[in-house]
């Protein structure tokens, strides 16, 4: 089956997993807020991320940088001059675009009309127009030769392409004029980059060690319409790994290995990721590669690793003017450590997520919407149902949700038909339903139910944490 992306807002909003920002207000745009389950679903995430990157590393530490960083710090990332999108407008709609993005919308076009030599062709020059001096001027020379239309109103009446930067400005301090502009971090590496002396200081760190960060980035995009894949504030798990120079590409092959293995084992199916190769690299990388994931919307990417050489640092050094050296004790040298680094969007894990589990089935000739989430990531973990409102019934269920809750998140719904409240929970994506009923009462038992097999087993209620527990550590993950 394939999943709409229309079917993943519609369940999003309608369960509380993620709303439009300041919906009342008619929202704004590619901004979004996390209703109680995507909260939890985003928590579980982050923290399956932290535990696999900083606990399970013994020489990777974490750091939780200022969203707002001395201005000069992207001038020397690059960012003030070259972080930047090209668009163009179509004169006839007012609709903005971005021009690679128009011109890899017609290679498709040309690929779906088998004329691959032309795709083939008109891809080479989209690369060499994005790595020129002026690719403003490429493009825009591409989407004439190529006269591509606008896909709204079809016309071909196009603006020049402009370079548009994606960071967002700010004033510190009382005065709004030019010497008090600051940038909301468009990214969370740099917050890493210049710590990298009191970080290595205080945790004692040797090369090869690693940092690791979760937050917030703000980018300007322009093209967002595509719920929270691209969205303008959205956080960042990001670990840049700083090594001595030569040593980078066996650390960045390790890398790529442990990454994709952390994607399957937070349950996404093995067959909806690959690896995508970079056409070309950054004029300072000298390997990198996404991982990416087949969306509604096509094969994106998710997470991409990069080997950075070492010029992140070395900029730094320049234009701070201290050293961003390091003195390796065993070799008695003094260098710059090269960096591979791993950043992958939250966000778009969680939407990831939603798509890989969704799924819509027939049960007894009725649809059922179920989220199958790997049980480590679902929002709830089990939910506690007393089939009816009385002859104790509640009472029993609230002593195993009491049990329960020490472990897991855990819900209790006592309202409505029991089918109904099964349906509710596969919605939500809880994994687990122990449901207590009369026959509780007379022997101490009550059912479990499974989601995905939708099973039900009687097991002892002293039993019932145990057998969740034994579930999840024995979980096996769709292929
Ligand atoms: P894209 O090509 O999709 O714009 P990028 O190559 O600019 O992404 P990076 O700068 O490498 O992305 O950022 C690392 C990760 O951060 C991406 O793999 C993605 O998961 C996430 N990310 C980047 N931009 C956004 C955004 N606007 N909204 C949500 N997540 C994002």
């Amino acid at each position: 089956m394939s999943v709409q992306l229309d079917s993943i807002i519609s369940l999003s909003k309608r369960r509380g997993f993620i709303f439009q920002s300041s919906e009342i207000y008619g929202g704004l745009g590619a901004t979004y807020d996390y209703g109680p389950l995507g909260v939890e679903l985003k928590r579980n995430v982050k923290e399956s991320w932290w535990r696999e990157m900083v606990y399970r590393h013994d020489n990777i530490e974490g750091v939780d940088a200022a969203i707002l960083m001395h201005p000069t710090v992207w001038k020397a990332s690059g960012h003030v001059d070259a972080f930047s999108d090209p668009l163009i407008d179509d004169k006839q709609s007012k609709n903005r675009y971005r021009a690679d993005q128009l011109i890899e919308g017609h290679i498709d076009r040309l690929k779906k009309k088998g004329k691959d030599d032309k795709a083939e062709d008109v891809h080479q020059r989209l690369v060499a127009a994005l790595h020129a001096d002026e690719p403003a001027k490429e493009l825009y020379q591409i989407i004439m030769d190529e006269e591509i239309r606008s896909p709204d109103s079809g016309a071909f009446d196009w603006t020049e392409v402009r370079q548009f930067n994606l960071m967002f400005t700010t004033h510190v301090g009382p005065v709004a004029d030019q010497e008090s502009v600051v940038y909301l971090r468009p990214e969370t590496a740099q917050g890493i980059f210049v710590n990298f002396h009191n970080v290595r200081e205080t945790a004692r760190l040797q090369v090869p060690f690693g940092i690791a960060q979760i937050g917030k980035a703000f980018r300007n995009e322009i093209v967002a319409r595509q719920f929270i894949f691209r969205m303008r504030e959205f956080e960042q798990m990001e670990m840049q790994y700083f090594v001595k120079p030569g040593d980078q590409m066996e650390a960045y092959e390790e890398w790529r290995e442990k990454r994709l293995a952390w994607h399957h084992g937070i349950g996404v199916r093995k067959s909806k990721l690959r690896w995508k190769e970079h056409d070309k690299l950054a004029h300072y990388a000298d390997a990198a590669v996404d991982v990416a994931y087949e969306f509604p919307i096509g094969w994106q990417e998710v997470e991409g690793i990069h080997s950075r050489t070492d010029y992140d640092l070395s900029r730094h050094q320049e234009y701070s003017g201290k050293k961003m050296e390091y003195f390796d004790p065993q070799s008695n040298e003094r260098f710059i450590p090269y960096v591979v680094e791993t950043s992958i969007g939250l966000d778009r894990t969680v939407l990831m997520l939603i798509c890989d589990a969704y799924r819509e089935e027939e049960v007894n000739g009725e649809k059922r919407t179920v989220l199958k989430f790997h049980p480590g990531m679902a929002p709830i973990t089990t939910a506690v149902l007393p089939l009816v409102k009385k002859d104790g019934m509640p009472e029993v269920a609230h002593q195993i949700e009491d049990d329960l809750r020490g472990r897991y998140n855990t819900f209790y719904d006592e309202k409505g038909a029991i089918g109904r409240r099964y349906r509710r929970m596969d919605e939500a994506g809880t994994p687990f339903c122990i449901t207590v009923d009369g026959q509780t009462l007379e022997d101490d038992t009550v059912t479990l139910r499974e989601r995905d097999s939708m099973e039900q087993v009687r097991i002892d209620k002293s039993r019932v944490v145990e057998a969740v527990t034994d579930r999840i550590s024995n979980w096996e993950a769709a292929e």
